[in-house]
């Protein structure tokens, strides 16, 4: 008999309900308790939508992060956040959140400026975690009310509880030893807390717990591959089976450490580590389960459940009971329902799945599997209809398309001239002072532009008035960082919903949901375009908004683009393509923009890649031969241009020693990057490659309410200057502005002004 179970749930909600309860609760407009109800709501009604899985995962709901929930789990909290006297959930969110001491009157309670959590982004997923933080000091005691709660409440509801936890290692590898200490010190006391919490699971007749390993799919060195031993040989005596779950990749030469662990389970992403399982049958200790992850939980295709079951029945022969089946991740990374979709093109949405039609797709999986094919025969036909007519839509296959990307040479991405060629020539076009200020690209999102939105997508605004509505806004903006004083100024993106979305929208061979939101970090949500055909751009897409900002002002005007490798990144792509084939169309289509821009006159123009980082494949063996296809992807887009045009790049959540020559390879003029909760750190490795561009490092964390101080923001680009020659920095926040209010930003920016001043100036 094939087992179902699910290792996580999408817990937004089908209409982001999570998030809209976030905001109102945040923003003071709802209470505590107001928020907590509508969590446990979601709770419930996610069960019921799992309530034909054998086993349904606990504690995979998350009012803000799951790692962050770990680190109350286990008593870690921040120094700064200890002794705090309210709720632990505002607690959880002063963590990850911050909290400036101008916004204290709000909650009185949080009692001046906590520093947010560092955030970082979950192995190559966009969803973000809150980094857990050590000292040699650490100390760990368990709490474990809010998962104990969620127990409780599944067991009230009769739901088969399988509680989800983060493991030991993959919790200590994925955290940062503040004080440089070694986070490996701490296991044997960690390890008492997890035994202590597998105990307490026990005692509540729990059978099955999920511990999540997948640091288990990266290449690990002694330490870590000991430290796995270690763990799981004194968490072994604990009364409740574990399900040690990998995914996300393979397994590779881990297999053996993974399948002799000590635990009564072990779950594989059959997906992207299908090669692991057959060697793992052979290692595997006859008496463990062996659960595989069969349907894709990273993309919305339908399975091919054909060709699943041809190859899992002689599968499930040999294991028998001891096969459990389940989507290969958590569902977090996908949207939940597919039914929702009335918009959605019915040839198209014929070939998707989302969270609840996977679930579906299990279901069917496993009736074939333990009542023989004839039981599902209908479901099994309808499923090969839908894949076969996919396979020869004419709207998958552009023949156009295919013969330009099959034109690309090496020339079409490289620039006329080196950049100190360039440099000088861009200089004396754009009369920049020293230490240039800028923005990211966005400005604040206000609720007047999203009702625009509405009302337009709804029809209730025609083009004109929409139009007519941006434009005002994007007046505001250049009217506002003219007061400011900045140095090279941006149109706001008032007219994007999303930084990927927009594009897409514009380009043919891209489908858009209308509730395909996928979490990214705490309340925010991406809607993940979805990338079905060959690529083409039928008309420009941004030229008439920068042109129509650059005609208010004389400051030169940045033209604002997203690149290839982020647009494939932020978007559910093809699983009939590579990657790379995907990326080229897109870098020939967003390319053709990048020319029109300059023949419009824009002067600088700058192609975010804030993605290219999180695409990077979890193995190293394997980043040379992404990192080779990005980079020339990108050149593509952008090296078309004359010496006199100044190209940006940004980047944000990076980290940048590992992957500087491939930066550098890009070749922009200028990037900017996400630096100022690092302190600058981040720069060594720009320092170290004799980095030979321009760099603004971010001095604005915006992803926080803190208003950043003139006197700090100075301080840190002296740190800078330590580093980067002060002639090639640029003064910029760490990211777009679009998730602050006017009130947060205006100060903070004249704040940052007023320190390029003083750098230019000291007195
Ligand atoms: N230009 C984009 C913005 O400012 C960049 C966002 C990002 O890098 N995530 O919003
Ligand atoms: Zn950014």
């Amino acid at each position: 008999m094939a087992f179902t179970h699910n290792l996580g749930f999408p817990r937004i909600g089908a209409r982001r309900e999570l998030k809209f309860a976030l905001e109102s609760y945040w923003r003071g407009e709802s209470s505590l308790d107001a928020l907590k109800a509508t969590g446990a709501a979601l709770r419930q009604r996610h069960w019921q939508e799992q309530a034909g899985l054998d086993l349904v995962p606990v504690g995979d709901f998350s009012f803000y992060d799951q790692v962050l929930d770990m680190s109350f789990t286990l008593g870690n909290l921040p120094e700064r956040v200890q002794g705090f006297e309210g709720d632990a959930l505002d607690n959880t969110f002063r963590v990850a959140r911050g909290r400036s001491a101008a916004s204290a009157e709000a909650h009185a309670d949080c009692c001046g400026g906590v520093a947010a959590g560092e955030m970082t982004k979950w192995f190559d997923t966009n969803y973000h975690y809150i980094v857990p933080e050590f000292t040699a000091d650490t100390v760990f005691r368990l709490d474990a009310s809010r998962l104990l709660a969620q127990l409780a409440e599944s067991q009230a509801q009769g739901v088969r509880a399988k509680p989800v936890i983060v493991g030991p290692v993959t919790y200590l590898a994925l955290g940062k030893a503040k004080d440089g200490s070694d986070r490996l010190a701490l296991l044997p006391q960690l390890l008492t807390v997890y035994a202590e919490l597998l105990e307490t699971l026990a005692t509540e007749g729990v059978e099955w717990v999920q511990i999540d390993e997948p640091i288990l799919v990266t290449e690990l060195d002694a330490d870590w591959r000991h430290a796995f031993e270690t763990a799981y040989h004194q968490l072994k005596s604990c009364r409740v089976k574990l399900l040690l779950a990998t995914y996300f990749g393979q397994l590779a030469e881990n297999q053996y450490l993974a399948a002799n662990l000590p635990v009564a389970g072990l779950h594989v992403d059959a997906i992207n580590g299908r090669d692991d399982v057959l060697p793992l049958i052979g290692l595997l200790p006859a008496h463990k389960v062996l659960s595989l992850g069969v349907i894709n939980g990273r993309n919305i295709w339908k399975t091919d459940l054909t060709t699943v079951l041809d190859w899992l029945e002689p599968l499930a022969e040999r294991l028998g009971d001891r096969l459990w089946i389940a989507p290969s991740c958590s569902l977090l990374h996908v949207p939940v329902d597919l039914a929702s979709e009335e918009k959605l093109d019915p040839e198209l949405k014929s070939w998707l799945a989302f969270a609840r039609q996977k679930l579906d797709e299990l279901a069917v999986l496993a009736t074939a599997l333990n009542q023989g094919r004839a039981a599902v025969a209908e479901p099994l036909a309808a499923n090969q209809a839908a894949l076969a007519a996919r396979r020869a839509s004419p709207r998958v296959h552009n023949p156009r398309v295919q013969a330009a990307v099959a034109r690309i040479d090496a020339h079409l991405g490289r620039r006329e001239s080196h950049y100190a060629q360039r440099a000088p020539k861009q200089a004396e076009r754009l009369r920049l002072p020293a230490y240039p200020t800028t923005t990211i690209g966005s400005f604040p999102q206000t609720a007047e532009i999203r009702q625009a939105r509405a009302d337009f997508k709804a029809g209730r605004l025609d083009v004109a008035a929409y139009k007519a509505a941006m434009q005002a806004e994007i007046a505001r903006a250049v009217r506002e960082q003219e007061t400011l004083g900045l140095d090279v100024l941006v149109h706001g993106e008032a007219e994007r919903n999303d930084m990927v979305e927009y594009f897409g929208e514009q380009l043919d061979g891209y489908a858009f949901s209308q509730f395909g939101w996928v979490q990214s970090y705490g309340s925010r949500c991406v809607k993940p375009p979805i990338l079905f055909g060959d690529i083409s751009r039928p008309n420009p897409m941004t030229v008439e908004w920068i042109t129509y900002a650059q005609s208010l002002t004389d400051t030169p005007m940045k033209g604002m683009l997203t690149g290839p490798v982020t647009i494939l990144n932020w978007s559910f792509v093809r699983d009939d393509q590579p990657r790379s084939l995907s990326c080229k169309q897109l870098a020939l289509a967003i390319r053709e923009e990048v020319l029109d821009l300059e023949s419009a006159g824009v002067s600088i123009i700058q192609i975010d890649e804030a993605a290219l980082r999180e695409g990077l494949p979890l193995r190293k063996a394997q980043w040379k031969g992404y990192l080779d296809w990005a980079v020339e992807s990108f050149r593509i887009t952008a090296n078309g241009v004359r010496d006199e045009t100044q190209i940006h790049t940004h980047m944000c959540y990076s980290e940048f020693n590992d992957i500087i020559e491939a930066i550098a390879g890009m070749d922009a003029d200028v990037i900017t990057i996400e630096t100022s909760r690092s302190d600058m750190e981040l720069l060594d490795a720009f320092d170290d490659f004799n980095y030979p561009n321009e760099i603004g490092p971010g001095v604005y964390d915006i992803h926080s309410p803190n208003i950043p101080n003139e006197a700090h923001i100075v301080q840190l680009m002296q740190k800078a200057a330590e580093r980067i020659p002060p002639e090639r920095l640029w003064v910029n926040p760490d990211c777009g502005l679009k998730t602050r209010q006017w009130a947060e930003v205006i100060p903070a920016l004249r704040n940052m002004v007023a320190a390029a001043q003083r750098l230019r100036s000291p007195v």
